[in-house]
């Protein structure tokens, strides 16, 4: 586990882009904290090293969205899911491929289903410590494979 302070939108991309170096296809990176805490800022940098060229934006009006890099990358925002019990099985299958890298806003509702199908690779929390200083927890997968 490490800790890492940073206090601008660029650092905790900056972050993002380090913790992304090393991911394989099938991997998938938990990312909680309140809304606003810079998930979606931490993910555009993760998503910036591994080769993503589109603009990064919120899927929170969707479940997900995919975009092209150097391997294909899946990018979801669970905020309005509840749990997935009542959702239909399907709806992940074209974003969890077992090509992409995943990252999860959210995820808290959907942990157990990801740790049954795929391996979470880094487990990330970010907290607000005030103005524009953000605190980010970075926890490496427990498989000892890295
Ligand atoms: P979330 O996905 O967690 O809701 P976003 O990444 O969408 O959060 O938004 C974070 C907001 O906070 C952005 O408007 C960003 O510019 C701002 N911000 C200010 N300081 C930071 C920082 N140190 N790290 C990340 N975002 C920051
Ligand atoms: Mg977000």
């Amino acid at each position: 586990m490490t800790v890492e302070r940073t206090s601008s939108p660029a650092e905790t991309e900056a972050v993002g882009a380090r913790l992304a170096t090393g991911l394989r296809p099938g991997d998938v990176v938990l990312v909680s904290g309140e809304l606003g805490a810079g998930k979606t800022t931490l993910i555009r940098g993760a998503l910036r090293e591994l080769g993503v060229t589109d603009p990064v934006v919120s899927p929170t009006f969707t479940i997900g969205r995919r975009y092209r890099g150097r391997v294909p990358v899946s990018h979801l925002d669970f905020f309005r899911l509840e749990g997935l019990g009542g959702e239909d099985p399907g709806l992940l299958d074209d974003y969890l491929t077992s090509d992409a890298v995943a990252f999860v806003e959210w995820p808290t509702a959907a942990e157990p289903f990801l740790e049954r199908e795929r391996t979470v690779a880094r487990r990330v929390e970010l907290r607000h410590g005030g103005g524009d200083r953000r605190e980010i927890h970075v926890g490496e997968s427990s498989d000892g494979r890295r």
